[in-house]
């Protein structure tokens, strides 16, 4: 029988059977049978993991459904901070002002999201506090992300786009302290009937209690993730081992790419070559110029830690 992790304090694990049979649907608690091992490597279940799990005949603690996972599917990416596995949909939650938008913070997470085959969306909330200061979404929309503008506090647009985005996949919420992630949160869930726990009292207890990440299935068939007090992201890849090489950087930014098809020279970096496809959309206004700030700035970054890693060998 297979499910979903949704919860793991220390090595107890809430599954989600996903399976048919008699437990679908039902969450079983779980021990994990000790390490899992691939390629030598020890594996501890992660929440969002798919796992195989065996039904215990008997009583425990009650006639608590209880079983044991015997078993970890491959997953798709993983999160180190906060810990989570197999993520679809990366929600990026800004705020137009209060705090200011980080176009870099945002485009750093676009790019390792993009790297783990994860989707990103951009949400610009407190549209309400400039409802014609356009700029951020300007700049999103021109990337080819999903780019939506939302008011957590008065607006009521947005909303159903979000969901749209939520339906039958697994998504968290990243972006600064107060740009309004869990406001965005209280009110897709206030209005949402969860088949497992109640989101808001979790995002508002997680909030002074253990950063622990636990995952929700709501109605539209999918999951999401409650990551209490995780702003910004840290993959498993992020280590120097395993990072983006500089030359590569462009398949990140799917937004560049069409325009570095028209560049004159093999081996462009789009930096400051002459007849750089990405360098002429941007000053034309096609591509937006922060996406290239930002562009430039994590290829200078990268560069030092290939060189480094490279040294090292
Ligand atoms: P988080 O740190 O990203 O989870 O942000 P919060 O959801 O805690 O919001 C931070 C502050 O911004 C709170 O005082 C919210 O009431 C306020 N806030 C959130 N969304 C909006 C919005 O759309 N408009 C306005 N004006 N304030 C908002
Ligand atoms: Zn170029």
């Amino acid at each position: 029988m297979t499910g979903r992790i949704t919860k793991g304090v220390k090595d107890f694990f809430d599954v989600l059977v996903e399976s048919g049979g008699e437990y679908k649907n039902k969450t079983v608690a779980c021990n994990s049978k000790g390490v899992f091992r691939k390629d030598s490597i020890k594996l501890k279940p992660l929440v969002g993991d798919i796992a195989d799990i065996e039904i215990n005949q008997g009583q425990r603690d009650k006639a608590e459904l209880w079983g044991i996972i015997t078993g970890i599917h491959e997953r798709k990416n993983t999160l180190i901070r906060p810990p989570l596995a197999n993520m679809d949909v990366l929600f990026i939650v800004t705020s137009v002002k209060h705090p200011p938008p980080s176009y870099f913070f945002i485009d750093k997470l676009t790019v390792a999201a993009i790297e783990n085959e994860i989707t990103p969306v951009i949400i610009i909330n407190k549209t309400d506090l400039d409802p014609s200061d356009d700029e951020i979404f300007n700049t999103y929309s021109k990337t080819g992300f999903r780019t939506i503008k939302t008011s957590a506090v008065v607006g009521t647009t947005g909303f159903d786009e979000i969901k749209d985005a939520m339906r039958g996949v697994v998504c968290a919420f990243a972006g600064a302290s107060g740009a309004g992630k869990s406001s965005v949160l209280n009110r897709l869930f206030g209005s949402l009937d969860l088949d497992v726990g109640e989101l808001s009292g979790k995002i508002e207890r997680g909030r002074h209690t253990t950063r622990t990440v636990e995952l929700f299935r709501h109605e539209l068939g999918g999951y999401a993730a409650d990551t209490p007090g995780f702003g910004a992201l840290e993959f498993e890849n992020d280590d120097k081992n395993n990072c983006i090489l500089e030359e590569n950087l462009i398949l990140n930014f799917p937004d560049f790419e069409k325009y570095a098809a028209g560049c004159k020279y093999g081996g462009c970096t789009h930096i400051k070559e002459e007849g750089c496809g990405v360098i002429e959309a941007v000053a034309s206004g096609e591509a937006a110029k922060s996406r290239h700030e930002s562009y430039i700035a994590i290829y200078e970054a990268l560069k030092i830690v290939n060189k480094k890693k490279k040294a090292g060998k």
